[in-house]
């Protein structure tokens, strides 16, 4: 007896639907899956097998052939076990097989019988062919953010099996809503005594995206801010593996934030790979079985020492040599360093900013305590200007616009022009400081050409000098034999 039962797998971050055919006959009692399965999905037999016998169904002493069709797609994970296991047992004659008709079925098996969550429920439910989709509770809330989809939970295969029999009878499904586990945002007033580094932050923030990659992080309704650790190895960060090629974490910060703290402890290896996704909000991994491209439009937030102590050069408490900060400092290569939009120097905080007993010290404006709604406001406003120009954030405007949305002012012409000749900014450059230079005018709420001060606060934002002090030559040279300076940095940059 032959049974065909729906369900999907996924390569990348896209679902692709596969049809389970499950053959049962006489002869010598085996168990064989074809159709290119990995070894998880071979896997699927012993849970399977585990799972009916615990459910109280039997096992069938028959000769069962389970084939993964499209046979030329590689199946991976444990989301097929459903789909098997009700195949098995419909094919056995241990429930009708018309009752199949309409559905799909993801989910992984428990040796107890229990339904277990998968990843990438998403875009699975949306691959299926069927109308109506069986899922695990866990996976019940995701996949009824699929638009027209019929979604099903039920907690075991007794359950689904009891229901099937019926016709009808689906248990209720968890109630829908966003993720209340969120803890609560850290508010910018928190941060002491940096009120240029917030500066930048406020600029960075614009640039970002709101969106949300529910398939790669959840469904919380905050963008996603991931922040891996540098021992992280290349193929972590940027996404491939072995037979299931899996997203990185620049995928998984797609639409939101990626944050490397202690960057020049990086391998500089890894790093030069951020440089393609940075510039096409993209990365393919091409591997032996597949190449698959996976979305990374993200804003990139590092942070960085000055020197490897921590003690940022201060007098007395410093130990590097000159030669060890400069060798510190070189670990980022320019290129890398070129894409960030903002480079900020950030100085240590006064002791009153800290203890909260002095406003004096630090601040240049009044803003030191502002919150994070009051700069927030201000950001939306800025964000709408930029979508009244068609894009996101300024960040995503195509050179070939800037002139038209962004003029520069007889003043700030020549002043970009004068750091074009004398080296200090590179072509890439120009049009980064232009952009940032809109961001600066809109938050200022002016509109019309770009004045000198605009450039000067955008040209601010992106110190060359922030890694180390400027020697003479061509910009990038500079940079790549610049020593060390005395003071944190941290820089910032959006490159969409
Ligand atoms: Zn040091």
């Amino acid at each position: 007896m032959l049974a065909t039962v729906s369900s999907a797998t996924l390569v990348g971050v896209d679902g692709h639907p596969v049809v389970v055919e499950v053959h049962v006959s006489n002869g010598l009692p085996g168990f064989r899956v074809v159709g290119l399965p990995d070894a998880s999905c071979r896997e699927s037999r012993d849970r399977a097998r585990a799972a009916i016998i615990s459910s109280g169904f039997s096992w069938p002493q028959k000769r069962v052939t389970v084939n993964l069709a499209p046979t030329g797609l590689r199946k991976a994970g444990p989301g097929l076990d459903l789909a098997i296991a009700v195949g098995l047992l419909a094919a056995d004659e241990q429930f009708p097989a018309r009752s199949l008709q309409g559905l799909a079925f993801i989910g992984e098996l428990g040796l107890d019988g229990s339904l277990r969550r998968v990843p990438g429920v998403l875009p699975l439910v949306a691959a299926v062919c069927e109308p109506t989709v069986v899922v695990a509770p866990a996976c019940a809330q995701e996949a009824r953010f699929v638009e027209g989809a019929v979604v099903r939970a039920v907690s075991s295969l007794k359950a689904l099996v009891g229901v099937l029999k019926m016709g009808s009878g689906w248990p209720e499904l968890p109630p829908a809503g966003c993720n209340q586990d969120d803890p609560p945002a850290p508010d910018l007033a928190e941060v002491r005594g940096q009120p240029f580094g917030r500066q930048a932050l406020e600029v960075a923030k614009i640039h970002s995206a709101a969106g949300l990659e529910l398939a790669a992080i959840g469904l919380s309704l905050r963008p996603p801010f991931r922040s891996p650790h540098h021992s992280s190895s290349a193929v972590s960060l940027i996404g491939g593996g072995g037979a299931r090629l899996r997203p990185g974490e620049i995928s998984c910060a797609h639409c939101g934030v990626l944050f490397l703290d202690e960057l020049a402890e990086f391998p500089g290896s890894v790093l030069d790979n951020l440089r393609q996704p940075l510039e096409e909000g993209r990365v393919v991994v091409c591997r032996a079985s597949a190449a698959v491209a996976f979305p990374a439009r993200f804003m990139l937030v590092a942070a960085m020492n000055a020197c490897r102590c921590g003690a940022d050069g201060s007098p007395g408490s410093c130990q590097c040599t000159e030669a060890a900060r400069a060798r510190y400092a070189n670990r980022i290569s320019g290129p890398l360093l070129d894409r960030f939009d903002l480079r900020v120097r950030v100085r240590r905080p006064e002791v009153e900013d800290l203890l909260g007993t002095g406003e004096v010290t630090s601040a240049p404006t009044a803003a030191t305590r502002e919150t994070t709604s009051v700069v927030a406001a201000r950001v939306g406003i800025a964000r709408r200007r930029a979508s009244e120009r068609g894009v996101r954030a300024n960040a995503e405007l195509p050179a070939w616009r800037l002139e038209e949305v962004a003029p520069l002012s007889g003043g700030a012409r020549r002043l970009l022009e004068q750091r074009l000749r004398d080296g200090r900014l590179s072509a890439r450059g120009l049009d980064r400081v232009r952009r940032v230079a809109l961001t600066v005018a809109d938050l200022a709420g002016q509109e019309g050409a770009l004045s000198e001060e605009h450039v000067l606060f955008a040209l601010a934002l992106r110190a060359p000098e922030v890694l180390g002090a400027v020697a003479k030559g061509p910009f990038l040279e500079r940079r790549q034999s610049h020593r060390a300076t005395d003071t944190r940095a941290i820089g910032a940059g959006d490159d969409r």
